[in-house]
C-alpha cells in the first residue's frame, strides 16, 4: 500500500477562506434579496484590467509562436535573459544584483513554498504572527513542525508577534533561528519596515547565521521614499537574504502568473559535513529539474511592465488602489477605530470595536453592511481583535463600502 506524507494530516484544513465562504453562503441563503448588495473586500486579488502594454506584448508573442522562424519551444528554465536583465536594470540597479541571480517562475506562492526543497531538516524557523498562511502550511507539509494547538499554532515554529505596540513589525527573536520569513509591505497588516529595522534584521542574521526570506510582493505600493523597496538596499543583505518578487500585485498578473526569486551567489547554507554551499547553486539545480520555464508570452508581458508605457500604466494602477486605501483608512478612522496600514500597502488593518472579536466583526459587517472583510485571527492568533480590508476594488465599490462602514459603526 502506498503510504502518504502524514504531515498533511497536521494541516488545519484551510480554515480561513472556506469559513468565510461558508458564512457568506449562509447569509445569502437566508437573505436572497440582499445577495446582490454584497461587496467583497476579503481576498487579496486585484480587480483592474491588465495594462494595454502588457496585452500588446503578449499578443505579439503569441503571433511569434505562430511562425516557424520565430516559434519558441522550451525556454531557459531560469527565465529569458530579456526579462531577467530588465528586472535587474529596473528594480535592482545600483544594488549589485546580476541577471543570473534572478530566477523567473509562475508565482511567488509557489516560490515561497518550493524554496524549502533546498533546506535540510532541523532548522529553527521563525514566522511573524499574523502571517501569510502559505509560509506556515508549506513548513507543515515539509515536516518542519509538530502538531497544531487549539489556537492553530504549530509546535516547533517560532512565532514573532506583531501587535499595535510594535507597530506590526516583529521584534528580533530572543533565540537563534535558522530561517525567518519577512514580508514588507506586509500582508495582512499593511505595515512596512524602516531602514533601521531592516538593518537590525540583517545584523541579527549575520550574527546568528540566519537566512532571511524577504517577500516583497507589495514593493510597488511603497509611497514613502525613506522605506526600502528591497532587502538588498541593506548593506550585508546579499550574504544572508533571498528576495521574492511577483508581477501579481503591481502588473495585475494574478491570473497571468509571473514572479521571480533573487538569490545572490553569496548566500550560503551549511552541508552535513560543515562546508558552506551557495543556495544559488541548489535552487538553480532544483528549478531546472522541477520547472520548465514560465510561458514565453507571459515573460514578454512581464517585460512590458518595464517599458515606458508599462511603467505609466502600473503607476496609474497603484495610484488607483492607494486612492482606495486612503478612503478606507479615513472611513475607519472617522468611525473611531484604530487603523494601521493602507499608507504603503493595499491593505488596511483595523482594530475591532472594544469587546468584539475578529469574527464578531466579520459577521456584523456581513449582516448589517453586506461587506466581506477578512478576520485578523485567521492569519494567526496575534491577529485576534483586528480585521483586514483590501483596497483591491473599483472606486465605486470602495466609496460604497466607506459609506456602509460609517453607517454601521456610527
Ligand atoms: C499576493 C502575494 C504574493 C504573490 O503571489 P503570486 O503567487 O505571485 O500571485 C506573494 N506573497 C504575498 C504575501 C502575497 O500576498
Amino acid at each position: 500500500m502506498a503510504t502518504i506524507n502524514s504531515n498533511f494530516l497536521k494541516l488545519k484544513a484551510g480554515y480561513l477562506f472556506p469559513e468565510i465562504g461558508r458564512r457568506v453562503k449562509a447569509f445569502t441563503d437566508a437573505n436572497p434579496d440582499k445577495a446582490a448588495k454584497i461587496i467583497r473586500c476579503g481576498i487579496g486579488d486585484v480587480t483592474e484590467p491588465l495594462p494595454a502594454s502588457v496585452r500588446a506584448a503578449m499578443h505579439e508573442a503569441i503571433d511569434e509562436m505562430g511562425v516557424r522562424e520565430t516559434f519558441k519551444g522550451y525556454g531557459p528554465e531560469q527565465g529569458y535573459e530579456f526579462l531577467r536583465q530588465a528586472i535587474v536594470d529596473n528594480q535592482f540597479s545600483d544594488l549589485g544584483i546580476s541577471a543570473d541571480e534572478v530566477f523567473i517562475s509562475d508565482g511567488s506562492k509557489c516560490d515561497t513554498g518550493n524554496i524549502l526543497d533546498i533546506f535540510g531538516e532541523g532548522n529553527v524557523i521563525a514566522i511573524t504572527d499574523p502571517v501569510y498562511p502559505v509560509y506556515v502550511d508549506t513548513n507543515v507539509m515539509a515536516g518542519n513542525t509538530g502538531e497544531a494547538d487549539d489556537k492553530g499554532a504549530y509546535a516547533g515554529l517560532v512565532y514573532l508577534p506583531c501587535t499595535a505596540e510594535n507597530g506590526f513589525v516583529a521584534e528580533l527573536p530572543k533565540e537563534k533561528v535558522d530561517l525567518v520569513y519577512l514580508c514588507f509591505p506586509n500582508n495582512p497588516t499593511g505595515s512596512v519596515a524602516t531602514r533601521e529595522q531592516l538593518e537590525a534584521w540583517v545584523k541579527y542574521a549575520k550574527e546568528n547565521d540566519t537566512v532571511i526570506f524577504y517577500d516583497a510582493a507589495y514593493e510597488a505600493f511603497i509611497q514613502d521614499p525613506s522605506v526600502p523597496r528591497s532587502i538588498f538596499e541593506i548593506e550585508g543583505a546579499k550574504d544572508v537574504a533571498i528576495e521574492f518578487r511577483s508581477f501579481s500585485k503591481n502588473g495585475g498578473f494574478t491570473g497571468v502568473r509571473c514572479a521571480y526569486v533573487v538569490i545572490p551567489k553569496t548566500v550560503t547554507g551549511k552541508a552535513a559535513d560543515g562546508s558552506r554551499v551557495p543556495l544559488h547553486q541548489l535552487w538553480s539545480r532544483r528549478h531546472s529539474t522541477k520547472f520548465n520555464g514560465a510561458s514565453y508570452p507571459v515573460q514578454k508581458g512581464a517585460a512590458a511592465v518595464f517599458s515606458e508605457q508599462g511603467e505609466a500604466e502600473v503607476k496609474a494602477l497603484i495610484e488607483h488602489y492607494m486612492g482606495n486605501a486612503k478612503l478606507l483608512v479615513e472611513a475607519c478612522k472617522s468611525a473611531g477605530l484604530p487603523v494601521f496600514g493602507g499608507e504603503n500597502a493595499p491593505y488596511v488593518w483595523v482594530g475591532c470595536p472594544a469587546g468584539s472579536t475578529s469574527w464578531d466583526m466579520f459577521d456584523k459587517m456581513l449582516n448589517e453592511a453586506q461587506v466581506v472583510i477578512t478576520p485578523g485571527s485567521g492569519f494567526g492568533s496575534a491577529g485576534e481583535g483586528w480585521f483586514r480590508i483590501s483596497a483591491f476594488n473599483s472606486r465605486a465599490n470602495v466609496e460604497e463600502v466607506c459609506k456602509r462602514l460609517k453607517a454601521v459603526l456610527a
